[in-house]
């Protein structure tokens, strides 16, 4: 189950909090800092996600000196553990120079954290809240845990803000029954309907048309050699497109939009005895602009001569005009001799896996140290960037979002730097990344 833990001050309210989480009274709740004991431990359900609610009242008492000190070290190994802390202030004594100071260390643990001002009962805004925009982590959700108010609003927050492991998880049982879906698009007589025949001619079929249907078969599913299920999407399009030759031009880019909406993986044909054209390159912007993963068939290559110098070419005038496909797969094939065309459905499921990949936020974060390390952010009108942390936000394709101050104005070459970064890291050629950089106050 997801963790979610509850951290702050003594006597901000985290005890009364987790109560009204968790629907039940576990927690000893006392008006005297530091009267609970134990770390409390709960189930609970939230808008339907079943979570573990940590308190970490008491925590505070065992530990050194300073109470920032204390708190975090009461604190430390449950926020390891957490998929996300709820840091309680009391928005009646507002932000304290503790609070500041955990606020601090908080940012630099890489959880995402959600800022609940508690005891704000009856009070729409007031300077508290406003003053904890100053935290850096983001907009205050104001609740009274003891009344009850703004706890539904604050439980949508958490729900939103939980991992999607646990579906992801349950989707990845599916995904083994559910099958890829990939596309094949490309310029007219790259030989997208010769690859499709091949790929057919020579894996098991499950569905597909029935001969002399051929024409009106919007998609067939074969296996692959593992035995797993492929869908190849819009394939009334490809025989279409290969029928009417005229008008190419439009058509081509056309259908390759319907095609890879409708794809998670698109298989990018290209004719490599013509060599790259224009329209090639419009494509394939077109799978990166829909965050499609991409494989590149290099077809046609028993009629190549040169091949090394071929393969050469065209990888480098794709890379240069695509940065998002940088590493891009690539299977050279003969459709029309059958050489090469069993690397394909392989190359596919492994685009596929790259494009579903989730990266766990602690390692998201080391590496994001050390990237702001090697290459400090920018100066933005005489100012320094502050970049805090990162969390991817989705997988298919892969997105992180970067939280800091005015981290919105980060300039283009900087986000590059951070997405080729990120992209030799944690192994994600070949897939479109998307990075947002969203400011904290
Ligand atoms: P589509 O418009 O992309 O569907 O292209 P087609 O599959 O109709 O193929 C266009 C032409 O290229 C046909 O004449 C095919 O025989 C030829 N072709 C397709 N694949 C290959 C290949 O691997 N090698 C060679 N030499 N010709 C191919």
């Amino acid at each position: 189950l997801p963790v979610v833990v509850i951290a702050g001050r003594p006597n901000v309210g985290k005890s009364t909090l987790f109560n009204r989480l968790a629907g039940r009274r576990i927690a000893l709740v006392a008006d005297t800092p530091g009267v609970t004991r134990d770390r409390k431990q709960a189930e609970a359900k939230l808008r339907g996600r079943d979570v573990t609610l940590i308190d970490t009242a008491g925590l505070e008492e065992a530990a050194p000196e300073t109470l920032a000190g204390r708190m975090r070290a009461g604190s430390a190994s449950a926020v390891e553990q957490a998929d996300l802390v709820l840091f309680v202030i009391d928005a009646r004594a507002g932000v304290t120079p503790a609070d500041a100071h955990f606020a601090q260390w908080l940012r630099r643990q890489g959880k995402p954290v959600l800022l609940v001002a508690n005891k704000a009962e009856g009070r729409v805004a007031n300077s508290a809240i406003l003053d904890s925009y100053a935290l850096g982590l983001g907009d205050p959700v104001g609740v009274s845990a003891e009344h009850g108010e703004g706890v539904a609003d604050l439980m949508a927050e958490i729900a939103d803000r939980l991992p999607p492991e646990e579906e992801a998880a349950e989707a990845d049982d599916e995904e083994a029954d559910r099958p890829l879906k990939m596309a094949i698009v490309g310029r007219p007589n790259a030989g997208k309907s010769t690859l499709l025949n091949r790929l057919l001619g020579e894996e098991r079929m499950i569905t597909g048309p029935e001969p002399g249907l051929t024409r009106d078969a919007v998609s067939v599913t074969l296996t692959d050699a593992q035995g797993r299920a492929v869908e190849i999407v819009d394939t009334a399009g490809l025989r279409r497109r290969a029928r009417v030759e005229e008008a190419l031009e439009k058509m081509s880019v056309g259908s390759a939009i319907h095609a890879l909406k409708m794809a998670e993986v698109v298989v990018l044909t290209l004719d490599a005895v013509q060599g790259i054209q224009d329209q090639d390159l419009q494509i394939a912007r077109l799978v990166e602009r829909e965050g499609r993963a991409c494989v590149v068939a290099l077809n046609k290559w028993d009629a190549v001569a040169d091949r090394n110098a071929t393969r050469k070419a065209i990888m480098e005038r794709l890379e240069d005009s695509l940065a998002q496909m940088k590493g891009i797969p690539v299977v050279t094939l003969s459709a029309l001799t059958g050489a090469g065309v069993d690397r394909l459905l392989p190359a596919v499921r492994a685009a596929h896996e790259v494009w579903n990949t989730r990266v766990p936020t602690g390692e998201l974060n080391r590496w994001f140290e050390h990237a702001l390390e090697a290459h400090q952010p920018p100066l933005v009108n005489g100012r320094r960037l502050k970049l805090r942390y990162v969390t991817q936000a989705k997988a298919r394709p892969p997105t992180f979002v970067v939280f800091g101050t005015r981290a919105e104005q980060t300039p283009e070459d900087y986000t590059r730097y951070l997405v080729n970064g990120l992209r030799g890291t944690f192994k994600l050629p070949g897939t479109p990344i998307r990075l947002q950089l969203r400011g904290t106050k």
